[in-house]
């Protein structure tokens, strides 16, 4: 069990105050009370003394008096001669002259023969034999009477002449008038009792005090008493003590003294009460005391312990401040307070990296989402405009990474200065929106701000930026699919050239058809299949009109997709980056129906068409050379065709390959010429022996005269560069004529046939009068 420090101190301080107060208390108490008492006994003791020197006294003067009267010579001759009127005034005189409150004669045999007053019958026997003994035997007796409820000391004398002739007696009646002039000398009461064997209560003979309170005192017979009974029982207030009489008879009376305590206890009890009074205040005042201290302790700890809670809540608002007078406790507040800013400064750190994309200071992408969760919440119109530097992984590969960090930074730098709320969310992708949607003009001079070229200390790097705008309710309202979508969007802008792509429907339809020829094709690439195909068109030699050449074209029948065109499946293959797959595939299908022409002795070379992704898979090329090997065919027994795109990762790695290529022999044709970037200058570096005018200019050849410009030009070229042309897309005579009559070396297309399966073109090869 626990208690609060509050409780423990409260009861520290309390009960300290309280068990020392208690202490003193009782201390004060026990030693008043036993000098109560011993000043009591000491004064009983007193008492005893005083009263036995004055009964010692009283005996003397009674002593005194007896001899006076027992030496008189008349009174000895009246006692001699009998002659009782002279003992009578003999008596008298001598009992009034001393006070004596009797006086008596008695014969030697204890007969009375005077008795003033007449308390004893002449002429009977006195009713104390044994004193009258005593007196004969020892020359006197001082002794105590108890003669008609009266106690008497006595002296009793024989009356020499000069033998006894008679015993004198002569005493003090000890009556309550006596006692209470004893008891103004010597401080206390005294009760004289007598014990007969009738009655159980001694009876009270004389008394100072008052005959009941006598008697209450005798019954109460309180010979002892202690602090307790003084000052609980405050009824019998009075201390006895039994003294002694000095002789015989006195076995039934009982003298006592009794001391009022009460008098003597008053004082102490008086001082005790104010010790008490005292201690009581003290208590009381350390109960104040102590309630307030332990209130001005445990509240700024209960404060300081309820802040201390708030700020596990990570509630860091609450004050640890404490303004108390107690220096420890606002020790402990400071040090409170420090720990909770550091703790709290801890927290923010954390929090903005958690929040940061530390190449750029940007927010990263855990966070950014926040943020547009609450944009999106808020029910206001957002525009969020993703930024994408263009085929950031080709800059890495070009420039290394240190310069491809180097570029988002300076990218990131740049957004910077446009008011709003930008984050990295990976590579080259970043996202920005601002408070109000941007206008189109705004929007161009933000790209444009940002496509400046990149300047690092090694490299200048011109970098192509695609924005893809998503606006928000319309397009999104959940940041999920604003992200998608944006992603869709991005993965648009990666095929074409257009550098802003805002999102609707048909972006979407094409991602996901792209996604669904993504996963089958692969599916079809791994798995024995029938789905894919190659056919075979024609090339026509235009100075003999016999073919001299076929171009393989893949043919993709997918059971999920139905009829995919192969200039959709290509370029997509070629994005997601596994174009490689696919050439191997028609190189292996190639090889095979090489085989089987020429086993049919149809000596025919087809064209492969490379992508310029496998023009620099250099492995892939020598994987061609060496499947030729194995089935003893050689590099004269196909050709190549390729397109050049504008974007090559390393245009030297390109150059190298073809013309590791054109020195094992292969043709090389350089595929859609007129379309792309390559003019016939720059084509005289390259090691190519073939140019194929693109279709588009060849189809309508014969009505558009624009094109006939271009094809005549091109060909006027190609004979300066020692190129032979090949026009493909030729569809009728007059285009083949125009063809042959300007010496266009070969010409392909539907005019002469459509591509054709394997069996087909050997039937057809079979029948043509081109063959
Ligand atoms: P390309 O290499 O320019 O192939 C010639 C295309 O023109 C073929 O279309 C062919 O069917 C078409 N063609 C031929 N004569 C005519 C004509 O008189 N009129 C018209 N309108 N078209 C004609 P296809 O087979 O649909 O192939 C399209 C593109 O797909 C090809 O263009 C080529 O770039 C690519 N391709 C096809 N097969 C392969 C392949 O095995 N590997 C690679 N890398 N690309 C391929
Ligand atoms: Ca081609
Ligand atoms: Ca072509």
């Amino acid at each position: 069990m626990t208690i609060s420090l509050r409780q423990s101190l409260f009861q520290l301080l309390f009960f300290g105050v309280f068990i020392t107060a208690l202490l003193i208390m009782a201390n004060v108490w026990t030693i008043t009370s036993k000098a109560a008492l011993d000043q009591v006994s000491k004064n009983i003791d007193v008492a005893n003394t005083v009263l036995e020197q004055l009964m010692a006294e009283r005996s003397n003067q009674l002593l005194n008096s007896a001899r006076v009267l027992t030496d008189d010579f008349g009174f000895k001759q009246a006692v001699a001669t009998g002659d009782i009127p002279t003992i009578q005034s003999v008596l008298e005189n001598h009992s009034q002259r001393i006070d004596a409150d009797f006086m008596a004669i008695l014969d030697l045999s204890g007969q009375v023969i005077e008795s003033q007053p007449a308390i004893f019958a002449k002429d009977t026997a006195f009713p104390f034999p044994e004193i009258v003994r005593s007196v004969l035997e020892n020359g006197g007796a001082d002794d105590a009477l108890i003669v008609n409820d009266g106690l008497y000391q006595v002296i009793m004398l024989p009356i020499y002449a000069p033998n006894p002739i008679a015993i004198a007696g002569i005493g003090f009646l000890n009556g309550d008038a006596f006692l209470r002039d004893v008891k103004s000398i010597i401080q206390a009461d005294i009760i004289v009792s007598l014990h007969s064997q009738s009655s159980s209560n001694p009876v009270v003979l004389h008394s100072s005090l008052p005959r009941y309170k006598a008697e209450r005192v005798i019954a109460a017979n309180q010979q002892t008493l202690n602090w307790f009974d003084v000052t609980f029982f405050r009824s019998a207030p009075y201390l006895i003590r039994q003294i002694a009489l000095p002789d015989t008879i006195s076995k039934e009376v009982t003298i006592t003294l009794a001391v009022d305590v009460s008098n003597h206890f008053d004082n102490f009890s008086a001082l005790q009460f104010s010790i008490l009074v005292i201690s009581l205040m003290a208590i009381a005042g350390s109960l104040l005391v102590s309630m307030f201290m332990a209130h001005r302790v445990s509240k700024p700890v209960a404060s300081l312990v309820d802040a201390a809670n708030q700020l596990a809540n990570g509630n860091y608002d609450k004050s640890f401040r404490t303004h108390g007078k107690l220096r420890e406790i606002n020790a402990l507040s400071v040090a409170f307070v420090r720990m909770k800013d550091s703790i709290q400064q801890r927290q923010e750190s954390i929090l903005t990296q958690s929040r940061q994309d530390l190449l750029t200071g940007l927010y990263n992408r855990g966070y950014m989402e926040t943020l547009i969760e609450q944009q999106l919440n808020s029910g206001k119109k957002l525009q969020v405009i993703g930024i994408n530097i263009r085929d950031f992984r080709t800059i890495n590969d070009l420039y290394g990474y240190s310069n491809g960090d180097a570029c988002i930074v300076t990218i990131a730098e740049r957004i910077k200065e446009w008011s709003g709320t930008a984050a990295r969310l990976s590579g080259g992708e970043l996202v920005w929106f601002a408070n109000e949607p941007l206008t189109q003009e705004q929007i161009e001079s933000f790209h444009a701000s940002l496509e400046l070229p990149v300047i690092t200390n090694q490299v200048v790097m011109s970098v192509k930026i695609i924005f893809t705008i998503i606006n928000c309710p319309e397009d999104a309202t959940s940041t999920q699919d604003l992200l998608r979508k944006m992603n869709i969007l991005l993965d648009e802008g990666e095929q074409g050239a257009a550098w802003c792509l805002y999102f609707n429907n048909d972006v979407e339809q094409r991602y996901l058809r792209r996604l669904n020829i993504i996963t089958e094709l692969k599916k079809v690439l791994q798995t024995q299949q029938d789905e894919l195909s190659l056919v075979y068109q024609p090339k026509v030699d235009l100075h003999n009109g016999k073919v001299n050449g076929l171009e393989a074209l893949i043919r993709w029948n997918s059971k999920t997709l139905g009829f995919v065109p192969p200039d959709e499946f290509i370029c997509i293959a070629e994005q997601a980056g596994f174009i490689e797959k696919v050439t191997d595939w028609v190189f292996s299908q190639v090889i095979r129906d090489v085989l089987f022409l020429k086993g049919n002795n149809i000596s025919l070379q087809p064209a492969i068409n490379l992508s310029m992704q496998d023009i620099q898979n250099r492995p892939l090329l020598e994987k061609l050379i060496q499947l030729l090997h194995e089935n003893s065919l050689s590099t004269r027994d196909i050709t190549l065709e390729i397109t050049e795109s504008d974007l090559v990762a390393d245009a030297n790695l390109a150059i190298d390959n073809l013309t590791f290529l054109r020195n094992k022999g292969f043709s090389i044709a350089i595929d859609d010429f007129g379309t792309g970037y390559s003019s016939l200058a720059y084509l005289k570096h390259l090691p190519v022996t073939d140019i194929k005018i693109d279709k588009s200019f060849v189809l309508n050849l014969s009505a558009d005269s624009e094109d006939q410009q271009i094809v005549h030009t091109i060909l006027s070229l190609s004979n300066i560069f020692d190129l032979k042309v090949v026009a493909e897309g030729v569809e009728d005579a007059q285009t083949m004529n125009i063809l042959t009559e300007w010496g266009c070396d070969t010409a392909q297309g539907y005019f002469i046939t459509r591509p054709l399966p394997l069996s087909e073109l050997v039937e057809w090869l079979d029948r043509t009068e081109y063959f």
